[in-house]
């Protein structure tokens, strides 16, 4: 009650008030609810709402799409910014401002920057074309025939190259592109991070491939009946620190998490009756990201730094609590016994290890969503080298399904026997959603560094995960990651939390030592 009447009066003087920086935050406040609005409509359409409303869903989107960008691109944001202090040469305003201030004007005017730089055309051509482009996908994904997407998947990345080219780049052409997606980072970068990974990573499946030592898995598809399961998600969700007074848990066809507001931040998850391990762990993904989204500092509430400092730190976020905490044996010591009892058919004669080596099985496999978290990321480096390639100009659409099939036989040694488990496999090229996928294994990466940083700082790890104690683990995320939200960059983050660069090190270390044990390496 009294932080919303101390809301009120704030907003009422800023109103009256010729202070620039106090114009922007409310322009700015005005574009956060207009987003929180879209994705509250977003969020009921992948849920509830009727199948024949997506029409009249889709124009309502439209307009308030349409609202964000005019004020976006207004003038009055471009000369409020201009007496803010702020241009090329000062992209954070004057250099006395407080850190907050200028981590706040740089994010507005990289958005601002970004948005007048595509012209109207050309994004109203891209959204009509991905829009086409996905219903062709998805036919030409069914049809198992990639010849059915190449016309469109060429028409939709001939936009999104002038899109780079609009946007401006210094390297590479996949730089603005990435830059979307995981601010600040350059392809040079991801590159650099990514070749340290490969060598490493392609000799542990190799050793793991090779090993004679197999888990089973099988005991994983028996029946698991979808409401027991929710029960057991929701049971997760209160234990891990989720607020159900700030969020709730629904069913969508794909996992995600939403956010409406700074107390209403929604996940979702899926129960597959013959999988158990993939409502678990979508249910524990989600939550990764949704406690990141409910940590942001409330100092920063209602503006666009109450955000993630960027795709990367964000799976990071999902990607520690579903890996890293959520397939531990001190994990599973804990909450096996309550999964038994919840299906005692399915689980009752299998011991606690055996459930924990069954759900780190590792496979090297033709699907990026089904992969463990050894081959994910070798997943993720063949789409990184066919995407810039592609906006390179270096490799023509009719080309990709033997280049990807190339690519998967040297990193993963499978080939795809057609083009539904291979090329067509991810949605992401057919939205123009190109630099996306790198920030998949950045997460990856970021998470086992602030893993081992948080096991340094934080004595005991273990005993706490035994007794099913995760309060310590929060504090120590919320301290070092969640509540600065976008106010610091990720590499800065990254540098800040663990006192080191980004560095694939202690991925491979943290990968090695656990598999080395499951598969006697
Ligand atoms: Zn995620």
């Amino acid at each position: 009650m009294d932080s919303h009447r101390a809301g009120q009066s704030k907003r009422t003087k800023a109103h009256g008030s010729e202070d620039p920086l106090e114009r922007l935050k409310l322009l700015d406040a005005e574009i956060r609810r207009l987003t929180h609005i879209c994705a509250l409509l977003s969020w009921d359409q992948e849920t509830y709402m009727p199948c024949e409303a997506v029409g009249e869903r889709s124009e309502q989107l439209e307009l308030l799409s349409g609202l964000i960008h005019d004020r976006l691109t207004s003038r009055k944001l471009a000369g409020l910014l201009r007496d803010a202090g702020v241009d090329e040469a000062n992209p954070m305003g004057p250099a006395g401002l407080p850190p907050l201030q200028r981590a706040f004007l740089r994010e507005l005017y990289r958005s601002h920057r970004r948005s007048i730089r595509l012209p109207r055309r050309l994004v109203t051509e891209l959204a009509r074309q991905t829009a086409i482009g996905q219903a062709r996908w998805a036919e030409a994904r069914k049809a198992a025939d990639f010849r059915l997407f190449s016309p469109h998947l060429a028409a939709i990345l001939a936009l999104v190259r002038e899109s780079a080219s609009c946007l401006g780049w210094v390297e590479h052409p996949y730089d603005p592109l990435l830059d979307e997606y995981e601010p600040w980072m350059r392809s040079s970068q991801v590159e650099r991070v990514f070749s340290g990974l490969r060598p490493r990573l392609t000799d542990l499946v190799r050793r793991i491939v090779d090993s004679p030592r197999k888990p089973d898995t099988s005991f994983l598809k028996a029946v698991f009946e979808p409401a027991k399961q929710r029960q057991f998600s929701l049971r997760m969700l209160r234990a891990l620190g989720y607020d159900f007074q700030r969020g709730r848990l629904d069913e969508s066809a794909h996992p995600f998490t939403t956010t409406v507001g700074r107390a209403d931040v929604r996940l979702t998850t899926r129960y597959n009756p013959k999988a158990i391990a993939s409502g678990i762990f979508g249910t524990i993904h989600e939550a990764g990201h949704g406690l990141y989204e409910l940590g942001f500092g409330e100092e920063l509430a209602g503006t666009l730094l109450a955000d993630g400092a960027s795709m990367g730190i964000h799976e990071s976020q999902s990607r520690l609590w579903e890996n890293l905490l959520g397939r531990s044996l001190p994990f599973w010591r804990r909450f096996f016994p309550e999964l038994q009892g919840l299906f005692p058919e399915a689980l009752g004669g299998i011991g606690v290890e055996e459930f924990y080596r069954g759900i780190n099985a590792v496979e090297a496999s033709l699907i990026r969503v089904e992969a463990d978290e050894v081959t994910y990321n070798l997943h993720i480096l063949a789409r990184f080298e066919l995407e810039k390639r592609l906006i390179a100009g270096q490799l023509e659409v009719e080309e990709l399904p033997a280049a990807w099939n190339e690519q998967y036989g040297s990193l993963l040694g499978v080939v795809p026997p057609d083009d539904a488990q291979g090329v067509l496999q991810d949605i992401h090229w057919s939205m123009g959603s190109f630099g996306y996928f790198p920030t998949y294994a950045l997460g990856n990466l970021y998470a086992a560094q602030f893993y081992h940083t948080l096991r340094r700082d934080l004595s005991g790890l273990d005993e706490h995960l035994l007794r099913g104690e995760f309060a310590p683990i929060l504090a120590w995320l919320r301290e070092k990651v969640h509540r600065l939200g976008r106010s610091v960059p990720a590499a800065e983050l990254c540098r800040q939390a663990t006192g080191a660069e980004l560095d694939p090190a202690f991925l491979l270390d943290y990968l090695e030592s656990k598999y080395a044990g499951i598969y006697g390496l």
